[in-house]
């Protein structure tokens, strides 16, 4: 199946219904009317991005003075993953062996100059941000902007591969979840970071959701519709998904005025308690098995 082209009004996932998300703010996302996807999507997307100033995965982070800063307290035992969820997050769960990685997105670069320092030192880094390579030049970080034609590279060449926030933007994610997973080597790993539309973030801030503003966002993942995606990609292997709040908090654009907190407060209360995958951001873990094709 084509996901590039959907019909006009079908889930690309599972092909339900999609209806629209915020009709209060008319814009072009849709979710998907199935409850166990969820998927989200917008037809068409915004065309011309290239003015879009470069999203990193830490910045903004939300200052003390923060709608959500002065709100998080009242549920600091929920959000407050433990220092192993940050420390994970930040060598991007790979594994303690070095090898040659394959990185492909929109994350932070700095992640890149760690993963260094950590003894990874054949990186193949791809930012799908024009601006970076430049920016990040100077720091030490070498980056290739736009997303490569994975096709082209030979089988199994690489002991990881990370796609951190790319399904997002890809004009076909089933091809490049296909690739990266050929592209790895047996036992090696594959790390996947993307948006969660079941997140706190997207059930308080609706439509100013961070996400929701980015404008290369093409459609945003819940746990089920990317569950299912893996599953038309054939990437079967078994794989831990999880949510993590480690290296993204709830964040609105613009922000939230004032006068909302109590009804935030209520909002997010409910979520924690009903949703126990509600990070902003999906991750998942597989490592591919010795006999893997
Ligand atoms: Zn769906």
């Amino acid at each position: 199946m084509k996901q590039d082209n959907p019909p006009a009004q079908k889930c690309s996932v599972c092909g339900y219904a999609l209806q629209p998300l915020h009709p209060e703010a008319p814009g072009q996302w849709q979710r998907c009317s199935r409850k166990l996807c969820g998927h989200i999507q917008r037809e068409p997307i915004a065309t011309d991005s290239s003015d879009s100033p470069l999203f990193t995965d830490v910045a903004p982070a939300p200052a003390a003075n923060s709608l959500w800063g002065k709100i998080r307290g009242s549920f600091e035992n929920k959000t407050q993953s433990a220092s192993k969820d940050r420390e994970l997050w930040e060598r991007l769960y790979l594994p303690e062996t070095p090898g040659k990685l394959l990185e492909l997105g929109a994350g932070d670069p700095s992640a890149i100059l760690n993963l260094t320092r950590l003894g990874w030192q054949q990186i193949e880094a791809w930012h799908l941000c024009p601006q970076a390579p430049q920016e990040w030049q100077e720091k030490g970080v070498s980056l290739k902007s736009g997303e490569p034609d994975l096709s082209s590279y030979p089988a199994e060449s690489f002991d990881a591969v990370v796609l951190r926030w790319a399904l997002e933007q890809s004009p076909e994610p089933l091809t490049l979840l296909k690739n990266a997973w050929r592209l790895l080597k047996p036992s090696g790993r594959f790390v996947l970071i993307a948006w969660n539309s079941n997140s706190l973030g997207c059930e308080l801030f609706a439509a100013q959701w961070l996400p929701f503003t980015i404008a290369p966002h093409r459609r945003l993942y819940s746990p089920g519709s990317l569950r299912q995606s893996l599953a038309l990609a054939k990437v079967q292997r078994k794989f831990a998904l999880f949510t993590s709040f480690a290296g993204q908090l709830p964040q609105s654009q613009p922000p939230q005025p004032e006068t909302e907190t109590e009804a935030l407060r209520q909002k997010a209360l409910k979520q924690l308690e009903q949703d126990p995958l509600c990070g902003e951001a999906l991750v998942l873990v597989a490592d591919k098995a010795q006999t893997d094709d």
